[in-house]
């Protein structure tokens, strides 16, 4: 395919949304391509999406063990009642998650020398027409996985790990809803995450990454939503400014304090303007960060020059989103640090 591309790295898939220029509506966590010099939201059109699973195991999980488990995780999101997308188990192949042969493949690879990476999406795109070809997930068979309806000490949840590959599958970026602390090895540890798609995965052992949060709801409904969505659902948007400029890559949260919920996105354009979608109506607290000096690159490419100089702020009232409108654009200054 001499008109296609494959896109490993989550992190170069989601700078090429920020380069698909300031004329979109982006929302949060959508993964775009710029094709023929326009941007283009990637999402699969053809339903359902068909996947195949290769026919390896690992110690302590079949293949057999292995393609359940991936049918649980998409279950999860296929069953969310206001995003339409739909997938169906197409068989085993002997065929290798990152080889461009036309099938979505996710499977077990071995990557020793990618000792902090779990798990994987591609992506294989026309870069004509921005169509998605291909997705395969490839999940380091060099970690020790699990399948346990509980969980395992010391393993890695499996369908944790597989619902939030598969919400990059499906069109996500990351979320930056989460809070880590640093540990004595030099890794971090998760000590909270209001996002599924949030990038550091929680300790072996834990399976609470087996649930959609309220932010990856919102992320999956947008990119494909119902007619229910569409209808009784709103957005919050606005721009982020620093001395009457626009602010690149600020993260706006909005706080529902009816119900606790979050959903954030960031500020992906030179003018610094945001759009926040998928809230329930209601009145919202807004709040903008500079994202973690760390992690930068889980978000944007270092080319993207996300600015972090400036302190976090709250917008100066309650922000009321509408039934399927749009709360009016807001303009949230913030101070440098
Ligand atoms: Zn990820």
């Amino acid at each position: 395919m001499t008109r296609s591309r494959r896109i490993w790295s989550l992190v170069l898939a989601f700078a090429l949304a920020v380069a698909g220029g300031p004329h979109e509506a982006f929302a949060y966590l959508k993964f775009g391509v710029l094709a023929s010099g326009r941007g283009v939201t990637l999402r699969w059109t053809q339903m359902p999406v068909t996947y195949y699973v290769t026919d390896h195991g690992v110690p302590g999980v079949g293949a057999a063990d292995l393609q359940a488990a991936l049918g649980r995780a998409f279950a999860t999101w296929e069953a969310l009642p206001t995003a339409s997308i739909q997938y169906r188990f197409g068989g085993f192949t002997e065929a290798l998650p990152g080889e461009d042969e036309g099938l979505n493949t996710l499977g077990f690879r071995s990557a020793p020398e990618l000792d902090r990476v779990l798990a994987s999406t591609s992506f294989l795109v026309d870069t004509v027409t921005g169509a998605l070809l291909e997705s395969d997930i490839f999940f380091n068979s060099a970690f020790q996985w699990s399948v346990q309806s509980s969980g395992q000490g010391g393993r890695f949840d499996l369908e944790s790990i597989a619902l939030h590959e598969i919400g990059h599958m499906s069109g996500l970026g990351h979320s930056m809803l989460g809070e880590t602390e640093l540990q004595a090895t030099g890794g971090r540890r998760v000590i909270a995450a209001e996002a599924v798609m949030f990038p550091i995965a929680f300790s072996a052992g834990n399976v609470s990454g087996r649930t959609p949060r309220a932010d990856d709801v919102a992320g999956l409904s947008d990119v494909y939503p119902t007619g229910d969505f569409t209808r009784d659902k709103g957005s919050l948007s606005g721009r982020v400014t620093k001395s009457g400029q626009g602010v690149f890559g600020a993260h706006v949260v909005a706080f529902s304090p009816a119900t606790g919920l979050m959903v954030a996105n960031f500020s992906l354009d030179p003018q610094g303007r945001f759009s926040i979608a998928g809230l329930s109506p209601g009145p919202y607290v807004v709040r903008v960060e500079p994202i973690d000096d760390a992690s930068v690159d889980s978000f944007f490419q270092a080319s993207a020059n996300a600015d972090v100089d400036f302190r976090a702020a709250y917008f100066e009232r309650l922000v009321v989103v509408p039934a399927g409108g749009d709360s009016g654009a807001i303009e949230i200054e913030v101070i440098p640090k």
